[in-house]
C-alpha cells in the first residue's frame, strides 16, 4: 500500500478500501452478510417436454431467508433466482445482458475483449430463470438451469446451436465432430463458415469467457452446447 492509499485509509476509518473480488468472496461470508428479510422478486417457468415451450410463468415473491436450496446456484450460492441479485451488463455497441452480479465485471472485460478481438455479438442471453433441465414430472422440467442463477451465458444462439444425444464414440473427439448429434436449440454450428459468430475453441469469445468459465461446446457427455458458458459448462 502506498503512504498516499494508507493515509486516505487512515483518514477514512476502517472500511476496506475495495470490495473483494467475486473470486475472494467465499460463498458462506457472503450469504452471512445476507439480510434474511430482504425481499426476493422473480419471474419463472417450467419447459414442457411435450409442447416444447415454457408453460406455467409466474411471478415469485419472498424473502431471502425463505429460498430454498434449488434457488440458489450450487457452485455459487450467492447467485440466487433473485433479480435483486441480477445486474445489466453494457458495453458500447453490443446487445446489453443480465447476469449475477458477482460476475457483471468478468462478464463485462470478456466482451469488451471478444469484441475487440473481431468477433461479433449478435445476441446474449443471461440471467433467465425457468425449470428447463432435470427429472421430468409428468410433462415438465423440474430443475433450474445456471440461467436462473445469472451465471451463465449464452452467445450467438442461432450460429451455435446446442446439440444432443450425440454418440459415444463423439467424446473421444471433442467438439469439432457432430456425427450424429441432433440440434435441438438454437441454430447450427459452422465455424468453417461464419468465423466472425462462432464460438469455437482457441477463437476469441471461447479465450475471453474460458478465463473464469467452462465452454459447453467442450462437454464431453452426449450434449455440445455451443453458446453456453458457465461455472462448469452446463
Ligand atoms: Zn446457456
Amino acid at each position: 500500500m502506498s503512504a498516499w492509499l494508507a493515509l486516505i485509509v487512515a483518514l477514512l476509518g476502517p472500511e476496506p478500501a475495495a470490495p473483494p473480488s467475486a473470486e475472494a468472496a467465499a460463498p458462506a461470508s457472503a450469504e452471512a452478510a445476507e439480510d434474511p428479510g430482504a425481499p426476493c422478486t422473480y419471474r419463472t417457468y417450467s419447459w414442457d417436454v411435450q409442447k416444447k415451450r415454457g408453460v406455467n410463468n409466474e411471478t415469485i415473491r419472498k424473502t431471502r431467508g425463505e429460498l430454498a436450496a434449488d434457488e440458489r446456484d450450487p457452485q455459487i450460492p450467492a447467485c440466487t433466482v433473485c433479480s435483486e441479485d441480477q445486474v445489466d451488463v453494457a458495453v458500447e455497441g453490443l446487445p446489453t445482458v443480465t447476469v449475477c452480479r458477482l460476475y457483471a465485471d468478468r462478464v463485462r472485460t470478456a466482451l469488451a475483449q471478444a469484441h475487440a478481438d473481431g468477433f461479433q455479438i449478435k445476441t446474449l442471453i443471461g440471467y433467465r430463470v425457468g425449470r428447463t433441465r432435470g427429472a421430468i414430472k409428468g410433462t415438465l422440467r423440474t430443475e433450474f438451469s445456471n440461467h436462473s442463477y445469472g451465471t451463465a451465458i449464452d452467445i450467438n444462439a442461432e450460429q451455435n446451436g446446442l446439440y444432443g444425444d450425440c454418440g459415444l464414440k463423439q467424446i473421444a473427439a471433442g467438439a469439432g465432430d457432430l456425427k450424429g448429434c441432433k440440434l435441438r436449440v438454437g441454430g447450427a454450428w459452422d465455424p468453417a463458415r461464419r468465423p466472425k459468430v462462432t464460438v469455437r475453441e482457441g477463437g476469441p469469445a471461447w479465450k475471453a469467457f474460458t478465463a473464469f468459465w467452462k465452454w459447453g461446446g467442450a462437454r464431453t457427455d452426449k450434449t455440445r452446447d455451443f453458446m453456453h458458458f458457465s461455472p462448469t459448462g452446463e
